[in-house]
């Protein structure tokens, strides 16, 4: 079968590489598509802090961010059969460890990472992919297989989403106008939240927010502050969701929260930040909650989006055919991308 391999340092090929051998518990997917997340491109570039600490291992498998269609099922499994649309979880549980023996997966200690880092499981950039049934999940009735490829950063954001009450009295603020931003700004609306902010700086980026629904404030021009005051007679947003990463923008976010309100971090920073005033959380009685991809969330996730009438195609903004998917790796050729997909197999 057609796989990428990435050497790292912007090379990378694609290569023919034996289809995975079926466990009684796995399900081999055909892969229609995969999502290329910064996090592949921090790989692929290896300009990031996970290879300076030795935490990829080169020829590197990437791709979890994937939707596709099932191939053959082991002896074992039941609730999935060939033909069905599914997406997985971002990781691979032992099922030996305690938790996992009492189907807690997602609490596994010895969790492997699809696709990204030590402990790594081969990624989905490949015509073929295997993964035990416990990790997969149908795609629902309506969504598109491509959409669907944004399951896993929906589960990301729902992973914050989930920290909140949102319902038809909140306002929710999302900055960073990235995948996950974008996501965010889906479920909460989905939720029925009042009203939904993006910040951001891209324009570009901020009216695709605006076709889901948002209203945007470039941060760039205007006083965030300000801004979020207006929209909410001063009061600040019930919930933020943080996911730009920059130490300017934390500081906006603990700044628009409202008394008592929600901040989720989600992604990382990759530095230490020192010059927070903490003050402010503790005086508005904040509660902050860091937030990573994590499995167990990607259920959630997807049983919002059953009921959501949103039209969210709109996030995949470019699509690279398999043979050809090199070139999105590299965050410069495609400044505008919230996301880029890679089309392998036809449905
Ligand atoms: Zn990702
Ligand atoms: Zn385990």
């Amino acid at each position: 079968m057609k796989t990428l391999l990435s050497h790292g340092y912007y090379k990378g090929e694609i290569v023919d590489l034996p289809t995975p051998e079926i466990t009684d518990d796995g399900v081999l997917v055909k892969i229609c598509y995969c999502g290329i997340c910064g996090t592949d491109q921090d790989l692929f570039s290896s300009e990031c802090s996970f290879v300076e600490d030795g935490l990829v291992s080169y020829p590197a498998r990437l791709g979890h961010e994937w939707s596709g269609i099932v191939e053959k099922v082991g002896k074992n499994v039941t609730e999935f059969k060939k033909g069905d649309r599914v997406v997985g979880d971002n990781g691979i549980s032992c099922e030996q460890c305690e938790d996992c023996l009492s189907g807690h997966f997602e609490k596994c200690i010895h969790l492997r990472n699809v696709g990204t880092i030590k402990p790594a499981y081969d990624g989905a950039f490949a015509e073929y992919f295997m993964i035990p049934a416990r990790h997969l999940h149908h795609i629902p009735d309506g969504m598109s297989l491509k959409e669907a490829s944004l399951a896993e950063p929906f589960s990301v954001a729902y992973g914050g989403i989930k920290h909140m009450n949102i319902n038809e009295k909140s306002v929710v603020a999302v900055i960073g106008t990235g995948c996950i931003g974008m996501a965010a700004i889906v479920l909460a609306k989905a939720l029925g939240a009042k009203t939904v902010v993006m910040i951001g700086r891209n324009p570009e980026k901020l009216k695709v927010a605006q076709r889901l629904g948002a209203e945007i404030i470039n941060n760039t021009i205007c006083d965030v502050k300000a801004e979020i005051d207006k929209l909410t007679n001063g009061n600040g947003a019930d919930y933020v969701l943080e996911c730009s990463g920059a130490k300017e923008t934390f500081k906006q976010a603990i700044s628009i929260a409202t008394f008592k309100g929600t901040v989720a971090l989600i992604g990382f920073y990759e530095h230490k930040e020192n010059e927070v005033n903490i003050d402010n959380i503790v005086s508005k009685a904040l509660t902050l909650v860091g937030v990573m991809g994590a499995i167990g969330d990607m259920a959630g996730a997807l049983r919002i989006l059953k009921n959501n009438k949103l039209d969210f195609s709109p996030i995949v903004t470019d699509e690279l055919p398999f043979d050809d998917c090199i070139k999105g790796f590299t965050r410069k050729n495609y400044p505008n991308s919230i996301k880029t997909t890679v089309k392998i197999c036809e449905e």
